[in-house]
């Protein structure tokens, strides 16, 4: 499908639920109606509203239908051509339904067609009717896609969609298809593109990376690409998110170890500590399976901080089940943990099965959990009171630095610190890196408060900053390169920009 003109510049909002994954298929989004001519809204009243949507989360159709009913009664003052657009998981899943309840949506695509939006507004507006597209499969992969990035100094490259696994409580294998891997040679040149353009750290994405290769046939592909990426000069920081504890082999533990440019981090979703429970959920590790990956990873990497996701209440879970949960999260010692009330998502195995978990069991459960894992949070947080942490200073997470007078960013592994800034002296740009002594531990935080002056390093992160920073205001960067680090729009591919 080409690309097509449009007559006059219009903007555009896109809205995203959902995880990283959804949140960089935005970029993506974002990226194609940029490199389309569309801009991006400014304030709140944008010729366009995509909604990307998640089914995978709870009350997903509600918040869908709830931000459509507002949408609707907008573009009814608006009249004229304001258009809505839906997209991602949910939309998927539920195709014509969408246009079916919300016949003043324009256009309806798919996770596999994201490449296909701006040509489908336009065949909308066009022939005054509404567009579905849902293709069952992947074309192109969409790290293809131009890209319009929310960061200068961090970005995510996606090794593999979809996912060969068919846990029971989860509706992506239905959604987003089998596992397709994309060829180390496309990942490491989007890497260094990215590095290209001022980024200093890279999370890697995929619904399972450490399988990553299935397709190709190379069990050890992950831990060599690791390896690879790990050479890309200026690449500071490699995470990766999200590994599966069945196949997480020791092979990627040594790469981890051995690639200085790889976070001592790493997120292990336990899903749950009992091994009935676990098989119910076709999860094929078993608790001391997974205790022992967390061994072999402290002992090759003592200062990794270990984060994870929790399923509480999963159908049939007994108390006894619970307790295994709770003795295998006090035994983890993990940083941080996102934990879940199971509750049912049409579709999967799970919503279907007998002895779904009362509601206010799993309240009690999920309230004791939380507070188990706040209490370890804050413990492991205390043992970082005195240590140096080098702080990659954030353009996106510190919402009230201004007030605070601190400035905000993640440490090496991944803690977030929020760190004191005098009044007076040299301030950092975002994607600096500042040197600061923790001196103050909250479950979710670090503080460095220490007075005097801050430890900096200037970064080509800043420079990008600054220079993304001129552009947006259309004033010329000083020194900057014709293109450098422009409207961070890029296609993924060194050498190439959508626009001049
Ligand atoms: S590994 Fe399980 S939870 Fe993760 S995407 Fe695949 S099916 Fe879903």
């Amino acid at each position: 499908m080409s690309t097509p003109v449009l007559e006059r510049t219009r903007t555009y909002q896109v809205r995203t639920f959902g995880c990283q994954m959804n949140v960089h298929d935005s970029e993506r989004l974002s990226g194609s109606l940029e490199a389309a001519g569309y801009v991006r809204a400014e304030d709140g009243d944008a010729d366009v509203v995509v909604i990307n949507t998640c089914a995978v989360r709870e009350n997903a159709d509600n918040k869908l239908y709830g931000n459509l009913g507002m949408l609707a009664s907008v573009k009814r003052e608006r009249g004229g051509d304001m258009q809505i657009a839906v997209g991602g998981c949910l939309a998927q899943k539920d195709k014509s339904v969408i246009l079916e309840k919300a016949p003043y949506v324009d256009v309806v695509f798919g996770t596999h067609n994201m490449g296909s939006l701006p040509a489908l507004l336009e065949r909308a507006r066009h022939n005054g009717e509404a567009q579905l597209e849902i293709l069952e499969s992947l074309e192109t992969f969409p790290s293809t896609l131009p890209t319009r990035r929310e960061s200068t100094h961090s970005g995510w490259v996606s090794i593999s969609v979809g996912c060969n696994n068919t846990c029971t409580f989860c509706i992506v294998p239905a959604l987003r298809g089998k596992e397709k891997d994309r060829r180390p040679g496309d990942i490491l040149a989007e890497l260094q593109a990215l590095v290209d353009d001022g980024a200093i750290e890279v999370t890697l994405l995929g619904q399972n990376v450490n399988s990553y290769g299935v397709e190709f046939g190379d069990r050890l592909a992950f831990g060599k690409l690791l390896r690879a990426a790990g050479q890309i000069d200026g690449l500071e920081r490699l995470r990766f998110t999200s590994p599966h504890p069945a196949a997480f082999t020791d092979d990627v533990i040594d790469a981890m170890a051995e690639t200085p440019a790889v976070m001592p981090q790493l997120h292990m979703p336990l899903q749950s500590g009992s091994d009935r429970i676990l098989k119910a959920m076709r999860r094929s590790y078993r608790s001391e399976k997974f205790l022992g990956i967390l061994e072999r990873v402290r002992t090759r990497i003592p200062h990794a901080a270990i984060t994870t996701d929790i399923i509480v209440g999963f159908p049939g879970e007994t108390e006894e089940d619970f307790a295994e949960t709770l003795r295998v999260v006090e035994q983890s010692r993990f940083a941080s943990a996102f934990t879940f009330q199971y509750s049912i998502r049409p579709g999967t195995p799970a919503a279907t099965m007998d002895d779904q978990v009362p509601k206010a069991v799993v309240q009690e459960r999920y309230e004791r959990l939380v507070a188990l894992q706040e209490r370890i949070s804050l413990e492991e947080n205390q043992r970082q009171v005195g240590r140096e942490v080098h702080v990659l200073v954030s353009s996106t997470e510190g919402r009230k630095d201004a007030e605070s007078e601190r400035l905000t960013g993640r440490a090496e592994d991944g803690r977030l610190v929020h760190v004191a800034q005098p009044a007076e002296g040299e301030r950092p740009r975002p994607g600096d890196i500042v040197t600061a002594v923790v001196t103050h531990a909250a479950p979710f935080h670090l503080l460095a408060d220490e007075p005097g002056p801050l430890r900096i390093r200037r970064t080509r992160s800043g420079d990008a900053w600054v220079r993304a920073q001129a552009e947006s205001c259309a004033v010329p960067a000083p020194g900057a390169a014709p293109g450098a680090a422009s409207g961070r729009v890029s296609l993924g591919l060194p050498g190439l920009r959508a626009r001049s």
